[in-house]
């Protein structure tokens, strides 16, 4: 998966991917509230190498916005 793709998500049409899961607690963050509601965070390095790494924003706080795989920095999930 990559940051194109993930992009491309509302330029598509496609509705069946709008759900991604915390890397942390695992809990379910709609990308489509997220927009809104600043809920969601992602590592776009591990994004661009294919590892769905994204966090809810209680953890995002947690790890310093420092992604646990590769401690790049992580971004707000907003298109
Ligand atoms: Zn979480
Ligand atoms: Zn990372």
């Amino acid at each position: 998966m990559t940051i194109g793709l993930l992009k491309g998500v509302n330029k598509s049409g496609h509705k069946g991917w709008t759900t991604v899961k915390c890397s942390i607690c695992h809990k379910d963050i709609d990308l489509f509230k997220a927009v809104d509601t600043g809920d969601a965070y992602y590592c776009p390095k591990c994004l661009a190498n294919g590892r769905e790494a994204f966090f809810c924003a209680a953890d995002a706080k947690r790890l310093h916005y420092r992604c646990p795989y590769c401690g790049g920095e992580l971004k707000p999930y907003y298109l």
